[in-house]
């Protein structure tokens, strides 16, 4: 071993240069790691102001580079010891295998580290990384030269990156853009992929857990906010998921605001204590999210699969916490949880919906869609003033699907317009028989789903449809559901104009099921509203009865038509009634009917 000045001499010959040059790093920390025989150095680097360390510099005795370029993020907690480090012990510290406790350092090779010196790299007052100078056997005793070696090396290389900071910078943040996410600084899928795969390993007292996350209503904060303040909510999510994990081995950002998680915990950890601790984070994540974007709506989704095997395949474990998680989103009403554990039944849910999806086309080109019509009346003398048109599908081996089996599922693929359309010609085209028979005509109302607002085609569609079957507009209502209240404004609004323009009338359907925000009513242009049939329950308690109360004042004062739906009892109209809400629609007058059968009601009506 050659003395520890010839060797600083060395080193420092090799650094003092005018040019950069990675490999005199590289030739230094051989030097150095052979001279102390040690296994392995890292040197890692701060890359952003994103607590994240990149591991710049690697030398191992065996010549293997296993974690080059991989990065490590840090809780807020640990990254302020790092910054505090300088001058203290936590800027210079021993561990050692003989200790007992599991090696703190995220970025070394761990199936090498006996014992370790961790040195922090300091410019100025500022943090700009740290070296683990690792020894594979545990026990070792530094001695004081040993130390003082250390010591000064680290302050040779502080000095040497510190000169080549700019050009540092550029370096690695193209590493980082090939392997990390620029806007969560979190790691890409591949690389996530090859962290659950290592975490593989080590499975016999513990588990993995799998976590696919995504955010219903995340795409208003960027139609309400902009894309800047969506990437800014993205990447407060990439900081509080370090923040609150503490078993988090890895996570990424898998596209939009989808982040995989995959932590570890012991074996004795059930299934339901693993959800409930899950449920218990997330629900005050999103409880302090929804502060600040109160008028979105947020929920969180969370899929979860178990690992408890190493023979399981990644991919798929993945895909599992992914379905989990479109379920946990789909059916949170119906299970009343924001997250999920996977379930195998889930795939052939999966299969079920996409077999509706496909054999959409056909059924419209069969005519196993129908319509039925759902009479809307005046509350107090209960005359039909109209009717709602309500889809049914008469598809192959069932009876009869109704709207919740597939609107859903067609609102997500996008083909709810091409359905949508089917129901509007078709009602357009009974109008205009009914003119031409001379049957009694009445205003009958039709769905907008939320997906024209994002095509942009429908006025140019009932404008064809207008022209085709020239019907007076005034028999048709647009009923346009209330989840418009969170999109853009200006583009809803446009199109409600038209719409009135063109001579429909407009109504905001479901009002009052907790996405209308009270402005809704005075920015847009509508002719009515529709009272949700959630507000509309059985037994309307005190509390309920004077949210209805409210809907009803403000929407008469604001001289809007008011029609309370889902109404099945007299107590219900009774109240109605009593709140002046002029009109209402419900089993308690009549379930949705075949036209025949309506035509029937209004004759007796007549009569
Ligand atoms: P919606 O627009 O709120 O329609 C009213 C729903 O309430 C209908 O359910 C109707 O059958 C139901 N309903 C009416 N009165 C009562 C009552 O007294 N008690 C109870 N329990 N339910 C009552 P339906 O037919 O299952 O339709 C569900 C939803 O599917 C509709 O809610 C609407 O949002 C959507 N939908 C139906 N047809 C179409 C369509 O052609 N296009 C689009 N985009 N959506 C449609
Ligand atoms: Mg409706």
């Amino acid at each position: 071993m050659i003395s520890g000045n010839s060797l600083l001499d060395d080193i420092t010959e090799k650094m003092t240069s005018t040019e950069y040059d990675d490999e005199k790093v590289d030739i230094s920390l051989a030097v150095i790691g052979e001279s102390l025989n040690l296994a392995y150095i890292a040197v890692k680097e701060v890359v952003s102001e994103n607590h994240v360390l990149c591991c710049t510099y690697e030398w191992s005795a065996d010549g293997k580079r296993d974690l080059l370029n991989n990065e490590s993020r840090f809780s807020d907690d640990i990254w302020d010891r790092w910054l505090s480090g300088k001058g203290s012990s936590a800027g210079f510290w021993e561990w050692n295998l003989e200790m007992g406790v599991p090696c703190p350092l995220k970025l070394i090779q761990k199936n090498l580290a006996g014992s370790i010196i961790h040195i922090q790299m300091f410019k100025g007052d500022n943090f700009i990384g740290c070296i683990d100078f690792v020894d594979n056997k545990p026990g070792r005793k530094w001695s004081t030269n040993e130390r003082a070696l250390i010591v000064r090396f680290n302050d040779l290389l502080c000095e040497y990156l510190s000169k080549w900071h700019e050009n540092k910078k550029a370096i690695t943040s193209d590493i980082i853009s090939s392997v990390y996410d620029h806007t969560t600084r979190l790691p890409r899928y591949e690389l996530f992929c090859m962290e659950v795969e290592e975490s593989f390993k080590e499975l016999e007292n513990s588990q993995l857990v799998i976590l696919s996350v995504d955010f219903t209503n995340f795409k208003f904060i960027n139609e309400k906010y902009g894309h800047e303040e969506g990437d800014l909510f993205l990447e407060n999510v990439a900081k509080n998921i370090y923040a609150y994990t503490k078993w988090l081995i890895s996570c990424c950002r898998s596209h939009s605001d989808n982040f995989l998680m995959v932590c570890k915990c012991d074996k004795i950890y059930t299934k339901a204590r693993i959800i409930n601790t899950i449920e218990d984070i997330s629900r005050d994540f999103v409880n302090r999210l929804s502060e600040k974007y109160f008028d979105c709506n947020l929920c969180v989704n969370i899929g979860v699969h178990i690992i408890r095997s190493n023979t399981e395949n990644i991919e798929q474990c993945i895909s599992n916490a992914n379905l989990a998680r479109k379920f946990a989103k789909k059916k949170k009403h119906e299970y009343g949880h924001s997250c999920l554990t996977y379930d195998p039944a889930m795939a052939f849910e999966l299969k079920r919906q996409a077999e509706y999806i496909s054999d959409m086309k056909k059924g419209i080109e069969s005519g196993e869609f129908f319509l039925e019509f759902q009479p809307q009346v005046m509350t107090d003398t209960l005359e039909i003033i109209g009717a709602e048109a309500l889809i049914r599908w008469k598809k192959d081996n069932y009876n009869r699907l109704m709207p919740d089996d597939f609107i859903q599922i067609f609102e997500r693929d996008g083909c709810i317009i091409k359905m949508d359309y089917y129901v509007y010609e078709q009602v357009f085209k009974l109008i205009s028989e009914r003119m031409r028979d001379n049957k009694p005509l009445f205003p009958i109302s039709i769905n907008v789903s939320i997906v024209h607002f994002y095509e942009n085609k429908l006025i140019s569609f009932i404008g064809s449809l207008l022209q085709k079957y020239a019907i007076k507009p005034e028999y048709i209502n647009f009923e346009i559901d209330e989840r418009i209240a969170v999109m853009k404004m200006d583009n809803v609004s446009n199109i409600i104009d038209e719409l009135r323009a063109m001579g429909f009338r407009v109504y905001i359907d479901n009002f009052g099921s907790g996405y209308s925000a009270l402005n809704t009513l005075t920015r847009l242009n509508v002719d009515g509203i529709k009272i949700g049939r959630t507000l509309m329950k059985k037994d309307l308690d005190r509390n309920d009865q004077i949210i209805i109360q409210c809907v009803v004042n403000m929407g008469n004062k604001l001289s809007l038509e008011v029609l309370a739906e889902g109404v099945e009892t007299a107590e219900q109209r009774a109240f109605l009634i009593k709140s002046s809400c002029e009109y209402m629609q419900g089993n308690y007058f009549s379930r949705p009917l075949s036209i025949e059968a309506l035509d029937a009601l209004i004759e007796k009506q007549s009569l």
